[in-house]
């Protein structure tokens, strides 16, 4: 099956045995009945196993080109489980424009737990070698990157990590699988926020991963059955829905992602436009050899760098609604340094490029010309 048809159907044979209908059902059941202790149809608890998270699971698996899936309450619910297959004392690299929550579940929770993270650029092979131990155990990348849309080559990261024998994780967010697949570039775990673009509907939170091999694969699962951070029968059926259309949503989203950069580029108020699309970002040529399109998420400073310009500017949007999160249908406005990022220190943040009047827009599928034209008229103002 090629993607667009891996959406619809990928890992979606038998779902009901019961009446062949064509969509999962929702089974909002916590148990099981069984004929003689032991004896079942492969369900005994839905902690341990559920039939519509498994038929989410097997799509998850089958849209990220891997053998397994697993799927969370949320995001940080699935990142919580790969950390917690590391020991006290194991040393991880990762990027240093991190997903504000992701720092926070590393350097609040699990430093006190005896891992150490390293926030470092990933662009660079020799830096990451010079931070590589006999503790080093994982690499946690994302890329594009939250909200600077940096660009890490997954492949020559994939090279570093397989000579040190880590574990390489991709948050894979904000491409989705429509536009790039970490585990063919040599990636170990592909990991999702499916609250963004696989639900695709800012209706549900729901996190997942997908590996290839099966003995991470089992440690895996190990910890969602033992910690428990499982998703429900009703958001796995939302996010299984919510897949079907990623492919024809993604394709919107880079289309209208593409016009809105291009506009903000000529803009006389527009100082800087983070777009990995536009030949002029630095990491063009990366993003193209391993994307497929670019996406809708477009991060802009504008000149001056101030602060009550950037508020106002969001306070002022019309069409685009001022909010936390991305990846749905309908176009959302942020300010990176108020909102997403505020648990970064300012002297961190300012490092990385989140600066006042920074802006990131989570372009939807709306009409282009709806929202270029809300987009002047909030820069007017
Ligand atoms: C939202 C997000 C997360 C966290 O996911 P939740 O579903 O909110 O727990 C992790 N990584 C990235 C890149 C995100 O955007």
């Amino acid at each position: 099956m090629k993607f667009n048809t891996k959406t619809i159907h990928g890992g979606q044979e038998d779902i009901d045995p019961g009446y062949n209908s064509v969509m999962s059902p929702i089974y909002q059941t916590s148990t099981y009945a069984q004929s003689s202790p032991g004896k079942h149809k492969g369900f005994e608890y839905s902690r341990s196993a559920n039939p519509t998270r498994t038929a989410l699971e097997k799509s998850l698996a089958s849209i990220e080109n891997g053998k397994f899936g697993l799927a969370f309450g949320s995001g940080l619910a699935a990142i919580d489980a790969v950390i917690k297959t590391l020991k006290p004392g194991d040393e991880v690299i990762s990027t240093n424009d991190l997903y504000g929550g992701s720092y926070r579940l590393f350097t609040r929770i699990f430093k006190d737990f005896g891992i150490k993270f390293h926030f470092i650029g990933l662009d660079n092979t020799e830096n990451i070698e010079a931070h590589i131990n006999d503790n080093t155990k994982m690499i946690w990348a994302e890329t594009p990157t939250n909200p600077m849309m940096n660009i890490v080559d997954i492949q020559s990261l994939s090279k570093v990590s397989k000579k040190h024998n880590l574990i390489l994780c991709v948050d894979n967010t904000f491409a989705t699988p429509y536009l790039q697949q970490p585990l063919d570039l040599g990636a170990d775990i592909v990991m999702h926020s499916a609250t963004k673009y696989l639900g695709g509907h800012s209706d549900v939170v729901l996190g997942s991963l997908v590996v290839n091999d099966k003995v991470l694969a089992e440690k895996l699962y190990f910890i969602q059955n033992a910690s428990g951070a499982i998703a429900g029968p009703m958001d796995s059926f939302l996010v299984l829905r919510g897949i079907k259309t990623l492919h024809l949503r993604m394709q919107r989203h880079s289309e209208n992602g593409r016009s809105v950069a291009e506009f903000l580029q000529q803009h006389p108020k527009v100082e800087q436009v983070y777009w990995p699309g536009l030949p002029t970002h630095p990491n063009h040529n990366i993003a193209k050899k391993q994307m497929k399109d670019f996406g809708g998420m477009v991060s802009f400073t504008t000149k001056g760098n101030s602060y009550k310009d950037a508020i106002k500017f969001v306070e002022n949007i019309k069409v685009f609604t001022l909010a936390e999160s991305l990846g749905g249908v309908e176009s959302l406005a942020g300010h990176p340094a108020s909102m997403t990022h505020s648990s970064i220190p300012k002297d961190e943040r300012k490092k990385i490029g989140v600066v006042d009047s920074l802006i990131r827009l989570s372009v939807g599928i709306e009409d282009q010309q709806d929202l270029i034209e809300d987009l002047e008229q909030a820069l007017r103002s």
